[in-house]
């Protein structure tokens, strides 16, 4: 009898998902970085208000919030979302039908992939993107079909911005097909920072219109919009909210990406399907992380568009943020994008070509090589933008890295002193 098991264990939708680069990049900065401005979350706390909350849903008298709620949200949480982005959609949103909790973002998109794709269908990611759809779309038994944002120079004078990033309309409307089942639209845009603008999202409207296609609207960094600008909702745009799962949490819009609290918002017609998948999967998220969300909202309602509320505040200080590691990063020689949103920023390091050691014999992307040569030299770690790539097209922009600024003030400190001795090194003959 042969106990050692021989066969092939794992299921094929792994095949071509099973690599990540994420987890070379982690390992590479807890190994060698002093300062790590990669992996995208804050070093700050959430606000007061917030970890108040959960300390008082955790350590208050009501124990039912340590047990189950609802499987497809708490609540007190539904009802807040349903009236919150109800303002912000223009339609009244049902708490039971038009919202449902999921575990982050990230289990949102999960569902949304599970419940929509089918075998053969196609998915139209625009790059670079968040680099989990594709194997999400994958592992659903999809086709992702990519459309690049292309560079264009910018104005006279001026810095090179995320707004100058742009699909060409025409090579959009090309990967549209019969097969073609849902678009994934990322506003504000990781690892970029790019805020689509109202005529960008109507093209993209008018096409998911006419092809009968879907709508995935991830929206997760929808509050860290810059220097003014506005962030769309595409499912507010005429005939999009039938066929559009807009999708956020409250990692990215209350500072706290370890609660894993995220929704998706749509028609009842589409959410019935993210119902099936949730309740067969995770079932439930953590109750007291969703009734405290719901009370960081119902605080946020109150103060919508006042100078005391902390999504106008958060923007305002990442802003300034993003401004101060652009003029780190100018001073050491890098060229940063400016981005409108998010809380990363996009800078072109290819003046350091000739500091990196070549890789004879390997394809791996400049920026890659860059990356890890920083980290192990100057003790700063970022994400090269390949990582945001699919594989065909890892070389196309591979003179560009991402770099996180959601830091508190001694990390960014940290960060322009590695910075201005590198300008020095550089300036030595
Ligand atoms: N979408 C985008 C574009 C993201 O950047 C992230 C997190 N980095 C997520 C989704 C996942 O969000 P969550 O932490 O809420 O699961």
């Amino acid at each position: 009898l042969q106990a050692k098991m021989s066969r092939l264990v794992q299921a094929r939708r792994l095949e071509g998902v099973d690599q990540n680069i994420w987890v070379e990049f982690v390992k590479l900065a807890a190994t060698h970085a002093t300062v790590n401005l990669g992996q995208g979350f804050p070093d700050f706390p959430p606000p007061d208000f917030l970890r108040e909350a959960l300390v008082r849903a955790v350590g208050g008298g009501n124990h039912l919030l340590h047990q189950y709620t609802r499987a497809f949200g708490h609540p007190p949480l539904v009802k807040i979302l349903a009236e919150f982005f109800g303002k912000l959609l223009g339609r009244e949103l049902d708490p039971l039908n038009n919202v449902m909790v999921t575990v982050g973002a990230y289990q949102a998109l999960f569902c949304c992939f599970q419940a929509f794709v089918d075998e053969g269908d196609e998915v139209i990611i625009i790059e670079p993107f968040f680099d989990c759809y594709e194997p999400m779309v994958k592992m659903a038994g999809g086709t992702p079909v990519f459309v690049p944002l292309r560079p264009k120079a910018p104005g006279a004078g001026k810095p090179m911005s995320s707004a100058d990033w742009q699909l060409d309309p025409a090579e959009l409307a090309s990967k549209f097909s019969k097969r073609t089942k849902a678009l994934v639209l990322n506003s504000p845009n990781n690892p970029l920072g790019k805020v689509f603008d109202r005529g960008e999202l109507q093209l993209i409207a008018e096409l998911c219109i006419k092809h009968d296609v879907l709508c995935i609207s991830d929206e997760v960094y929808e509050w860290l919009v810059f220097d003014g600008k506005e962030h769309v909702r595409i499912a507010s745009l005429p005939g999009m909210w039938e066929r559009t799962i807009s999708i956020s949490s409250a990692g990215k819009t209350f500072s706290a990406t370890g609660w894993k609290v995220g929704w998706t918002l749509g028609p009842w017609r589409l959410l019935q399907h993210l119902h099936t998948v949730h309740q067969n999967s995770v079932y439930h998220c953590a109750t007291a992380a969703q009734e405290a969300v719901a009370v960081g909202f119902r605080r946020e309602l109150e103060r919508r568009e006042r100078a005391d509320s902390y999504f106008t505040q958060l923007a305002r200080e990442l802003q300034g943020k993003r401004d101060r590691l652009i003029r780190s990063l100018e001073a050491a020689g890098m060229t940063p994008i400016v981005p409108e949103g998010t809380f990363f920023l996009v800078a072109d390091v290819s003046a350091f070509a000739s500091d990196v050691p070549e890789a004879p014999g390997s394809d791996e992307p400049f920026d890659s090589r860059f990356v890890k040569w920083m980290v192990k030299n100057k003790g700063l770690a970022a994400i090269p933008l390949s990582a945001f790539y699919s594989g065909p097209h890892k070389n196309d922009y591979s003179r560009f890295v991402r770099f996180c600024f959601a830091k508190e003030e001694a990390t960014l400190d940290a960060a322009n002193d590695i910075l201005q001795k590198w300008k020095q090194e550089r300036a030595a003959p």
